[in-house]
């Protein structure tokens, strides 16, 4: 097997009174390409903090090639974009690179790297001068100044438009192509689609999945078919079952199939809606009907 760049083992993290992380085990090898996928809130920022060394786990462990993220010598192999950044805005986006460059022994080109991330000719423009997405895509380029082994990018597209985005990923894709490893977050599944071989899928602190991006797309197929009814006999295809008041709440992942099971049996029904389920809500279902290790 290739080497596990970065771990965390059963980690838990604590905010006062917040769990922010439940027990959360990872790995990542040398070559992935991993998206980590949840909601608001779902402890994905504080994952990222932790492995790569800003804040410490309230229990488990974290390693970081093979070793503790808090070493600096293991840290100049990795790079980081913080879901938020604050750049100094009086500085030249050409000093800002080179002032990270700095802390490097081999850093990239900076032409290049503007050109990957389409900021050529913005080496002598203020920070401050720039736009928020040119301001994104300069926090983003930062974390490959030192030409990293491994990258965290935390919301890397957040708040650029569907252009920009475009040309982030096929950055992000050249330094997986060639051989970089790369840990990104997002709460957009057509996100992860796009870049990512395999997709963690975290809520409420926990890993609620951890598989292909097909697989993940096929679970999150799941719809929430809603009706009134008194009752309800055995449906095949129904994932769960949910009395609110008079209604009834079905989840499954063929909505069409219940239907015509519905009407097939006879059953008196009215009021029916069929709706998307949240990807959480989906992978609550579906890992609390088959409990498993992640
Ligand atoms: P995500 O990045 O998936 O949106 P976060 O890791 O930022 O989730 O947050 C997970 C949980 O921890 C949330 O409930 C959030 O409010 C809480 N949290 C995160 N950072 C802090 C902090 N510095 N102080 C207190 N609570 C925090
Ligand atoms: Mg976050």
């Amino acid at each position: 097997m290739t080497e596990i760049l970065t771990r965390a083992v059963e980690v838990t993290r604590r905010y006062g009174d917040v769990l922010a992380l439940d027990g959360v085990s990872l790995d990542v090898r040398q070559g992935e390409l991993v998206g980590l996928l949840g909601p608001n809130g779902a402890g994905k920022s504080t994952l990222i903090n932790l492995l790569v060394g800003l804040r410490r786990p309230s229990s488990g462990r974290v390693e970081l090639f093979g070793g503790s993220p808090a070493d600096p010598v293991r840290r100049r192999g990795i790079g980081v974009t913080p879901q938020e950044t604050g750049l100094p805005p009086t500085l030249r986006v050409g000093e800002v690179v080179d002032f990270v460059s700095a802390h490097y022994p081999r850093s990239a080109d900076r032409g290049a790297l503007l050109e990957r991330f389409a900021l050529s000719g913005l080496d002598r423009r203020q920070v401050g001068g720039l736009s928020g997405g040119q301001k994104r895509r300069l926090a983003v380029a930062l974390a490959f100044v030192g030409n990293p082994r491994l990258v965290f990018l935390d919301e890397p597209t957040t708040g650029l438009d569907v252009e920009a985005r475009r040309a982030l990923w096929d950055a992000i894709r050249h330094f997986h192509a060639d051989g970089g490893t790369v840990v990104l977050t997002s709460h957009y599944l057509e996100e992860i689609e796009a870049l990512a071989e395999r997709v963690v899928v975290i809520g409420q602190g926990r890993v609620l999945a951890d598989d292909t991006t097909a697989a993940v797309r096929d679970m999150a197929g799941i719809r929430r078919v809603t009706l009134v009814c008194d009752s309800l006999p055995e449906l095949p295809g129904v994932l769960s079952t949910e009395h609110d008041g008079s209604r009834t709440h079905l989840l499954t992942a063929d909505a069409d199939a219940l239907v015509r099971d519905l009407v097939r049996a006879d059953v008196p029904f009215s009021g029916l809606e069929i709706r998307p389920t949240s990807l959480e809500e989906a992978f609550l279902v579906i890992t609390a009907r088959a409990p498993q290790a992640a």
